[in-house]
């Protein structure tokens, strides 16, 4: 006689992670080994509750009912489906630990936010610092200075990599170093001297953040600022420390949610 069991007992268990970010969404899908099946991303736009479904969706979870979810990043009170939430610090520390597996300072660069986290023992925070509160030295500083230079964030890089001079910025607020910017093009200073300022510039005041948790043995770089290639350059040389990217930057907090909503599932079997 064949017993029915709906399937349940033969289909393997799957957990999802969606970070809920101020720009983008990201969603990672893993298997009962902690394995990633998938990945999946969704401009956040003005419905993170929307975002994460699509996230997910991308990621190739079609049945929200069928796995755990749980969310993190600046929107995850939005997520009404989820079934825990966890701090971004928290899960960003957990995705990048599950890359390094030994202590890191890990250094997140997001559209509007930054964050540095001193990762100890098995993905535990030890200290981390966090701004939030304005554009300065994230993804969203860069994208400003990139459109007020007439150009878009890949040719913004290689113009950064290429300049053989830096222009001095001295202004961190969003609002006047775009005035700078207008200032010193106006005074015929190159678009390349100029981008490569403003990276060395969010990598000045970055780095001053990774010092404050302190530089462990590894320094490790996510965030979609991360695919970067000028600003992981520029904070190599100001922390005078090799930048270990990790694998699918932008992921790292979704992924760390999925693998806490993995470990912390109560009907997880033991
Ligand atoms: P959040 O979680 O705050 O939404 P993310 O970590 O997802 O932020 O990063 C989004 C930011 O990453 C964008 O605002 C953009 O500035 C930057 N970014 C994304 N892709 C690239 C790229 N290919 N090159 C440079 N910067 C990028």
């Amino acid at each position: 006689m064949r017993m029915e069991d709906g399937g349940a007992s033969r289909s393997p268990r799957r957990y999802a992670g969606v970070d809920v970010g101020s720009t983008a969404t990201k969603a990672v899908l893993v298997d009962e080994a902690g394995t990633v099946l998938g990945r999946g991303l969704a401009p956040t736009g003005i419905s993170g509750e929307k975002a994460a479904r699509r996230a997910l969706e991308a990621a190739g979870l079609t049945d929200l009912d069928a796995v755990p979810v749980a969310a993190t990043g600046y929107g995850r009170e939005l997520v009404d489906f989820a079934a825990r939430r966890i701090t971004e610090i928290t899960c960003h520390a957990r995705g990048a630990f599950a890359q390094r597996v030994a202590e890191l300072t890990l250094i997140d660069i997001g559209g509007q936010d930054t964050k540095a986290v001193a990762v100890g023992p098995g993905g535990s925070v030890r200290r981390f610092v966090m701004n939030d509160r304005c554009a300065a030295g994230t993804g969203r500083f860069l994208e400003v200075m990139a459109r007020a230079l007439e150009t878009d964030l890949e040719r913004f890089s290689a113009l950064a990599s290429g300049a053989e001079k830096a222009s001095r910025i001295n202004s961190m607020c969003t609002v006047f170093a775009e005035s700078e910017v207008i200032g010193l093009l106006a005074r015929g200073a190159s678009r390349a001297g100029i981008a490569r300022g403003l990276v060395e510039a969010v990598a000045e005041r970055v780095s001053g953040m990774a010092r404050k948790v302190g530089l462990l043995e590894t320094v490790a770089l996510s965030g979609g600022v991360a695919l970067n290639p000028a600003v992981v350059v520029a904070l190599a040389d100001a922390l005078g420390r090799r930048i270990a990217v990790l694998d699918d930057p932008q992921y790292v907090g979704a992924l760390g949610a999925a693998l806490l909503c993995r470990e912390r599932s109560a009907n997880r079997p033991t």
